[in-house]
């Protein structure tokens, strides 16, 4: 049986190279990478020669599993790299993973740099239970249900996002989680210019306001605070304010139920003494 690895390759900063890191490369018989320029640069700049790359990316990551197989089944190690980070963290490898396992080869991997990870662990904010939510859909039904998701989840989150989406995302976060929930932009970690910018959502959203978001960004979000109990008269503010917003009596009932975790019927019942 081969070995297929994960190898975490620096997020920034190439002295966050690990030697065992260089030896799994060294020692492959072929490297899985999403960009052979990029990965041909790390490897040329650590003094590696002569082992082959393939594309391997969210397009190709399929295609590249026989081929992958074929070479474990000679009893090769495979190594996996991504152009930056732990590969499988909203990268490819997840696929090359479940493919490896289903054959029976052995899966292992050299551990280093994640960029949600350092900024989970530097934000200050509760770091021993969070939810690593990636990158948010960008538009759609999708989105709107992982906003919502993130917005109420109680434990930390965090979100990858690109640089020109930042305000975007802040902006959407910051109208369901209202002014005061924390929050942490982690920008250009492990870099020259690294950054780690604390504070609340509605401080963010002047912060982003002032200049224009550049470079990598990790968005570290405060957990929801625990639900109080809701009364009868929180129901019948939200179900006015559904209702004054155009929503029918069924969607509002919905809505209030989901917002405040209350059962549908005692929503419908507040309801049926407006
Ligand atoms: N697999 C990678 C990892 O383990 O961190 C993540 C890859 S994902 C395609 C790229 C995203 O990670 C960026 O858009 C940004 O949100 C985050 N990221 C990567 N490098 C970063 C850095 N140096 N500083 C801040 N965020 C970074």
């Amino acid at each position: 049986m081969g070995t297929l690895v994960l190898v975490a390759t620096p997020i920034g900063n190439l002295g966050d190279m690990s030697p065992r890191a260089i030896a799994a490369l060294q020692g492959a018989a072929l490297i899985c990478c999403e960009d052979t320029r990029r990965t041909g640069g790390l490897l040329s700049h650590l003094g590696i020669r002569g082992v082959r790359m393939a594309i391997t990316n969210e397009h190709t990551e399929m295609a590249r599993v026989e081929e992958v197989l074929g070479l474990l089944a000679g009893g090769a190690t495979v190594a996996v790299v991504t152009d930056a980070g732990t590969p499988g963290i909203s990268d490819p490898g997840e696929r090359l993973v479940a493919a490896a396992i289903a054959e029976g080869h052995v899966v292992s991997a050299v551990p280093g740099p994640s960029a949600d990870v350092m900024a989970l662990v530097i934000s200050g904010l509760p770091s021993a239970r969070y939810v690593m939510e990636g990158f948010l859909p960008r538009v759609g039904p999708d989105r709107t249900t992982r906003l919502h998701d993130a917005a109420t989840e109680p434990r930390t989150v965090v979100l990858y996002e690109a640089p020109h989406r930042l305000v975007r995302t802040l902006t959407d976060l910051h109208g369901l989680c209202g002014d005061d929930r924390r929050v942490v932009l982690a920008r250009e970690l492990t870099k020259v210019h690294e950054e780690v910018w604390r504070g609340t959502l509605a401080e963010a959203l002047r912060h982003v306001a002032d200049r224009e978001p550049l470079g990598e960004y990790v968005i570290v979000l405060a957990g929801a605070p625990p639900r109080t109990a809701a009364t009868d008269d929180d129901i019948r503010l939200g179900l006015t304010r559904e209702l004054a917003a155009g929503a029918s009596k069924k969607t509002a009932v919905a809505t209030v139920s989901d917002h405040l975790g209350v059962a549908k019927n005692r929503v419908y019942d507040v309801a049926l003494t407006l």
